[in-house]
């Protein structure tokens, strides 16, 4: 048996069914068996594709994104940029580039931080950030980014943190566990909850069979994020799909060579992910006393950043077949992808708006 379903096996068999949330952090980011610990999963030859990896397009309008945001900030210097999940460091490269041409004196005065867990993908951001002078600091924790005035930038991040399922039955709530099955895994469900679970705000009426799904880590890390721009100033940028109003539904699902898996049959072999939930990360970061624009699509972002004209900018110097690779590229990003994608930004309070949300 793979290492990861062993270990999860001997966890169970010592402990009893595991949380979903304990399910998928063990999948992902187990130290010797996680998925991410363990591969790079990006790309035509990993498992999905992320919008950096579409096109450079998508990190060059962030990084004017990020210079606007600075300036508006009163240009602090040092201002420290920090990156959750960077992945191969595309997106980070495609920031600088384009902030480097357009305000040398923001990326003078920028100190990046990534914040990554994966051995693996921890050395993909060293080369192709190596000439990043000074060189990044890397931290488990975003908790773990010294102070001073920030931008937070994080596509694709939340919704590989773990998620909690819960489910209405007619005995009230019950959690949704993850039990051996013979060889494999099975969900199966705890007894009857004593207290309802922390519900996601403003779901409204919830009938029997019903599940609803909570991430306490991307819950704690809103709030850590809220608390330091209303602490330090700055501004954060969370990318993903998700929905802007909490609502029921399972959204778990794993995808492995670019196609849906079931979520337990390779454990630690295919990516997880969870829908994100807008409206609960805004109001966990709200709360810390950040001020938070509500997401808005991913497609309706990028084209009031200027996409169109980028592209159009990329094409006139293009040949015939790069061209119609920036055209399907800018089709992408914007079309079904574009809506299923939305874009959250939070401020420290008293900030004019973040572009593309003004
Ligand atoms: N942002 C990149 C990669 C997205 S994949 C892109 O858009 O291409 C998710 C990233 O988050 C990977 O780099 C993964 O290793 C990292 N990651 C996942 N869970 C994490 C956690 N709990 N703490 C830190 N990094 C994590």
């Amino acid at each position: 048996m793979a290492g990861l379903a062993d270990h999860l096996r001997r966890r169970i068999e010592a402990q009893g069914p595991l949380s979903v949330a304990d399910y998928m952090e063990d999948a992902l980011g187990h130290p010797r068996y996680g998925y991410y610990t363990t591969r790079d999963p990006l790309g035509a030859a990993g498992d999905f594709i992320t919008a950096p990896e579409i096109s450079q397009m998508f990190g060059e309008l962030i990084g004017l994104w990020c210079v606007v945001q600075w300036r508006s900030m009163g240009a602090p210097a040092p201002v420290l940029l920090v990156e959750l999940g960077p992945g191969r460091g595309t997106l980070m490269a495609d920031i600088l580039g384009a902030a480097d041409g357009a305000a040398p004196e923001f990326t003078a005065a920028l100190r990046l931080h990534l914040v990554e867990t994966s051995p693996t993908l921890r050395a993909a951001q060293a080369k192709t950030l190596s000439t990043v002078r000074p060189a990044p600091a890397w931290h488990g924790r975003f908790e773990e980014v010294s102070d001073g005035p920030l931008i937070v930038i994080a596509n694709e991040f939340f919704d590989a943190l773990p998620v909690r399922q819960f489910e209405r039955s007619g005995q009230g709530w019950r959690e949704r566990l993850v039990d051996v099955d013979g060889d494999g895994f099975r969900f199966v469900l705890s007894a009857p909850l004593e207290a309802p679970p922390p519900l996601p705000p403003g779901l409204g009426r919830v009938a029997e069979g019903d599940v609803t799904e909570v991430s306490p880590a991307g819950l704690d890390l809103a709030a850590a994020i809220g608390g330091r721009l209303a602490a330090t100033g700055g501004a954060a940028l969370i990318i993903d799909y998700g929905h802007g109003q909490s609502a029921v539904g399972d959204t778990l699902q794993a995808v492995k060579g670019h196609a849906y898996h079931g979520v337990l049959d390779s454990p630690g072999e295919a990516d997880l992910t969870a829908h994100v939930d807008f409206a609960a990360l805004g109001q966990a970061a709200g709360h810390a006393g950040a001020a938070v624009f509500d997401p808005m699509g991913q497609g309706a972002f990028l084209e009031a950043l200027g996409l169109g004209a980028r592209a159009a900018a990329l094409i006139g110097q293009a040949t015939p077949d790069q061209a119609r690779e920036i055209a399907a590229a800018r089709a992408r990003l914007t079309g079904s992808m574009g809506e299923m994608f939305k874009v959250m930004a939070i401020s420290s309070p008293g900030l004019p708006p973040p572009p593309g949300f003004d």
